[in-house]
């Protein structure tokens, strides 16, 4: 039986790993491992929420050894840190608890076909000081650590008598992440007033997003960041375009015309790269970005065994442009993947991967949504704004939720979720 490993249980990892062990695991036509270096799998579009507290990894998450164990395929907790591509194996670090204990020696898994599914990490253009002084969203620890911060700072203002003291937030990066957290973070300040903060509002939060190109969300059209544009001012987010950070210190950011933002908080979401584990292999092909180049059908350039998808895939398009690292495009791969995957093993057909782009949304917490629809059903691009953008936005994620749970469980998840985040404090406080 061929042994399937998928390493990374992101957004497109999960639905690769429901969709073969459907396809291929419950037919016991092959032997499934997905392999993550976190126990609970969020959403990664849903991390900013995390951080704002809005939303509970609890209710929200998916615990991949329960999944795992209600689909047909296993689950390996582990950090994979070497690949030897003769011997066909991947190894895996060794497993520390909190108190530094060894609870797993470094163990190696075989494959006959490998998916490459790690997702991207933050890319701070080795900027001086981001490592030490920034948060990054790059995954739940981290938007936890930002989201405990956070509190700390709400409750350290709140405390104070001067009502002009504030909190100053500045997000490296105007793009989709840069602005939905500066308008989750305007909702949480007021928010933290029914709850324990009653000196607190937006107007103690003073939020500055910055952003090195001409523009806010410089991927989306112009009239999408137009609007966005509008509605950060007026809520009074300062946005600083064409400024580039030169460096970090402990008391804020220092621009490259040598200006100084105070900031008590600062988050880095200036553009992601692959990990820099995929160069270190010396096994693959990449790009600028880390990202490992592929064939049509989504296989390595340098080894038909191993598969790539998501943000650590690099796919130039007929238009010379990469696919965009976004949740749309992994979801497109991991159906690809699994459609090849699935179709070598049945003796059938695989089919070459062709990115259609559905169109860009962005969710400006309870304020506004605003983004735009391509392909056939809006003949082009179509700019949408308020309720229906709020809905194709969060189809998205229904769309995650259905291809990981299937379309009963799925459903009935997003019901749960609904009435679990009805019942449930608006603002998570620890
Ligand atoms: C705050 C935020 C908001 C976003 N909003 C949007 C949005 O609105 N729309 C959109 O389309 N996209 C959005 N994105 C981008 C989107 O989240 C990514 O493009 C998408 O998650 C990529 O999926 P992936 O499967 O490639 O990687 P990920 O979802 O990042 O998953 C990678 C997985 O690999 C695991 N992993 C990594 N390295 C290893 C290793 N060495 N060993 C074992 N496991 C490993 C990680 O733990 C993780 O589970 C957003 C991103 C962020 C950070």
């Amino acid at each position: 039986m061929q042994k399937i490993v998928i390493v990374g249980g992101g957004a497109g990892g999960l639905e690769l790993a429901s969709r073969l062990s459907r396809k291929l695991g419950s037919k016991n036509k092959a032997d499934i491992t997905l392999v993550d270096r976190s126990r609970t799998h969020v959403w990664k579009p849903l991390l900013h929420e995390v951080a704002a507290g809005v939303i509970d990894k609890h209710s929200d998450g998916v615990d991949y050894a329960i999944h795992a164990a209600n689909h047909h395929y296993r689950f390996q907790l582990g950090e994979m840190c070497a690949i030897d591509a003769e011997a066909k194996t991947i190894s895996l670090a060794p497993l520390i608890d909190d108190a530094g204990h060894e609870i797993l020696p470094k163990r190696k898994v075989d494959y006959d076909q490998l998916v490459m599914a790690i997702g991207s990490v933050s890319n701070d253009f080795g900027t001086p000081g981001v490592a030490e002084h920034c948060f990054l969203l790059d995954s739940l620890v981290q938007a936890e650590r930002f989201h405990r911060a956070l509190l700390n700072q709400l409750i350290r203002i709140n405390q104070q008598e001067d009502s002009e003291a504030g909190i100053n937030v500045a997000i490296v990066g105007a793009g989709a992440t840069g602005t939905e957290l500066a308008a989750q973070l305007h909702h949480v300040a007021n928010l933290s007033k029914a709850y324990g903060m009653p000196n607190m509002s937006a107007s103690r939060l003073k939020i500055t997003v910055i952003e090195a190109g001409e523009r806010i969300l410089p991927a989306l059209p112009e009239r999408i960041a137009n609007t966005a544009r509008q509605a950060l001012n007026d809520l009074g987010v300062v946005i600083k375009e064409q400024t580039t950070v030169a460096e970090a210190d402990s008391k804020g950011l220092i621009t490259k015309d040598g200006n100084r933002i105070s900031a008590d908080l600062m988050v880095w979401a200036a553009g992601v790269k692959a990990p820099d584990f995929v160069t270190n292999t010396g096994i693959f092909e990449t790009n600028k970005a880390n990202q490992i180049l592929v064939d049509e059908q989504l296989r390595s350039t340098t080894d038909k065994a191993i598969w790539v998808l998501g943000d650590c895939c690099g796919v130039q398009q007929d238009n010379g442009k990469w696919v965009p690292p976004r949740a749309q495009s992994a979801h497109q791969m991991a159906d690809i993947v699994g459609h090849n995957i699935a179709a070598l093993i049945n003796g059938k057909k695989t089919k070459a991967f062709v990115y259609q782009d559905y169109g860009s949304l962005v969710h400006l917490s309870k304020y506004s949504t605003v983004g735009s629809l391509m392909g056939s059903l809006s003949n082009g691009s179509m700019f949408i704004e308020g309720r229906l953008a709020k809905l194709v936005y969060v189809s998205l994620y229904n769309m995650h939720q259905f291809a990981v749970h299937g379309k009963l469980r799925g459903a009935l998840k997003l019901l749960v979720k609904k009435l679990s985040h009805a019942m449930s404090p608006k603002l998570k406080l620890h």
